[in-house]
């Protein structure tokens, strides 16, 4: 794989469509969403496509997390290319590497990884108008017709601003940089964080460490996960009865949505009942009343999003593992310290501390119309056109962006959607021979007026939890309706929300 790009696409400004030419096409980042928008491009015709990633393997999320546990909590069958389905997932929810090893079949299989410069992270791109001129890590500059930045939203590890953070004398890593060459065995092991990744390594590690101390701030509500492992007869089937996969496919899809999305989206039946789930399996897994009272959030269930894993209730009731609720004061060489001034000491520290979600593509530096800067513009809070596109800067497109469909469903089918939104934007440009696409300012600031009235009534924002889904404004930066609204609206664009113009003739 090439470590660098050539500069051999340098040429003057000029409209692709109007010039009968194949747009170039950039494509940054090689996790799902850019796995998937290299291969729909490809089927549909558009084949002078780049992309750039930046780490040495493809993968995303699926290559950098690898802690002892890690599973997706959307079943398989759901969590896949739709156009790819799987009859050998071998468990209901997948574990993180048999996950990573299906991308990387998928990949194989469409013969894409060809169009991919590994170890080329991209940092910068400036829109010259009508094109963009993309800079690498390596000081290679590109020029592109189209940007499409598939970057992700759990990238960069969050750190937590505890004081003494460094000083730890022991070993410390985050979650999303797992040391594979150290074992854990008859360790002193201390976990921050009790989110969806601290219950999975929890579950996975606590009955190897000597002692383990998980550090909670917040309780979260728990359902327990239904994993099931698949047998042979049901893989033989699924593999050749007709229509199975995509019954099964669809099936997953409603009961997620149905169970999850109409929970927290206002309706209050069904809220209650996922707060009742979760309040019996807290009761039947936590026998002890005191534990179970610090284990007891405040909030309303399905504020944060909802954490499917059935190890870690029983895994905290070992006789090596303790929960510790009192605020941690500072990280001292011995291990953590907190408000009660008692130092917990330890071995290793894990960092289950999740990541910063507001970044999207920064720190990359993305430069559109009239110099204005994207981290300018997402100065307030990153925000979007249906989580896809921005006024002022043209021709570019982020799947996975700002306000998208982040709760309990599957985002591999979200950017699915996303894709075949900006193929069916690129075939107008085709048809029309135009040079110049980008939302209008006004139907970005109605659909973002709209938004903002309707989250509001949604449990993220009512729910009485702070969540990695609010931003620095304090309002959840998520899709505020059900998931197939946001489907229908990728499928059948509304084109009257776009400026789409053609270059002005040249006269002489
Ligand atoms: C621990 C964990 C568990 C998860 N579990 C679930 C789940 O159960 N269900 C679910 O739907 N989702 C889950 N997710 C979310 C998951 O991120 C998405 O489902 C999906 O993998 C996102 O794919 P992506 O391609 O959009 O982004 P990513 O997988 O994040 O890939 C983005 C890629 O872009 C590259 N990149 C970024 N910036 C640059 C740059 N400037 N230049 C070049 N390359 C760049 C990165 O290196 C990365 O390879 C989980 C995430 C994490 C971290």
């Amino acid at each position: 794989m090439n470590m660098s790009v050539a500069r051999e696409h340098f040429e003057p400004a000029g409209a692709w469509a109007a010039q009968g030419r194949q747009p170039r096409i950039a494509i940054i980042g090689a996790g799902f969403s850019g796995i998937g928008a290299l291969i729909k491009l490809r089927k549909q015709g558009y084949t002078d496509l780049t992309c750039f990633e930046k780490a040495e393997k493809i993968g995303g999320t699926w290559r950098d997390n690898h802690y002892p546990g890690l599973s997706c909590d959307v079943p398989s069958h759901f969590y896949s290319y739709s156009f790819e389905p799987n009859p050998d997932w071998t468990h209901r929810f997948s574990y993180g590497p048999e996950i990573w090893a299906y991308m990387n079949k998928v990949a194989d299989k469409y013969e894409v990884k060809r169009d991919i410069h590994l170890n080329c992270g991209v940092t910068d791109l400036k829109y010259l108008g009508p094109q963009w001129q993309l800079t690498t890590e390596h000081g290679d500059v590109e020029i592109f017709d189209l940007v499409i930045a598939a970057t992700g939203v759990l990238v960069n590890p969050a750190y937590p601003a505890i004081k003494g953070l460094y000083s730890f004398a022991g070993l410390q890593w985050h979650s999303a940089r797992w040391r594979d060459d150290v074992s854990l065995q008859g360790k002193r092991v201390g976990i921050i964080g009790t989110g969806s990744t601290a219950c999975q390594i929890v579950g996975a590690i606590a009955g190897e460490v000597a002692h383990l101390d998980v550090f909670q701030r917040t309780p979260h509500w728990l359902n327990a996960m239904p994993q099931k492992k698949y047998s042979a007869t049901w893989r033989f089937m699924l593999r050749w009865v007709p229509g199975l996969q995509l019954a099964i496919r669809n099936f997953m899809r409603w009961l997620m949505e149905y169970t999850f999305a109409r929970a927290t989206l206002g309706d209050e039946k069904q809220q209650q009942r996922v707060q009742d789930a979760c309040e019996a399996f807290l009761q039947e897994q936590v026998p002890d009343p005191e534990l179970r009272a610090r284990l007891t959030p405040d909030y309303k269930a399905t504020c944060k999003r909802m954490i499917m894993c059935s190890d870690y209730y029983p895994a905290l009731q070992q006789d090596n593992v303790a929960l510790i609720t009192d605020r941690i004061a500072e990280i001292v060489p011995e291990g953590v310290k907190t408000a009660d001034d008692k130092v917990h000491e330890l071995d290793v520290l894990l960092l289950a501390t999740g990541f910063k979600v507001s970044d999207f593509i920064l720190p990359t530096r993305v430069t559109g119309e009239n110099g204005l800067e994207l981290a300018e513009f997402w100065r307030d809070a990153p925000r979007a056109h249906r989580a896809l596109t921005f006024p002022g800067f043209p021709n570019f497109f982020m799947l996975e962006g700002p306000t998208g469909v982040f709760g309990n469903t599957s985002l591999i089918d979200i950017s699915e959607h996303q894709i075949a939104c900006v193929i069916a934007i690129i075939d107008r440009m085709k048809q029309e021979g135009v040079a110049v696409v980008a939302p209008k300012q006004e139907a970005y600031e109605a659909y973002n007026r709209a938004m903002s009235r309707d989250i509001g009534k949604s449990t993220w924002a009512t729910g009485g939890c702070d969540s990695w889904y609010l931003d620095a404004t304090g309002t959840p930066n998520i899709y505020p309706w059900l998931p197939q609204r946001y489907r229908e609206d990728m499928l059948n664009p509304d084109f009257s929300e776009y400026r789409f113009e053609q270059l002005p003739v040249a006269v002489s």
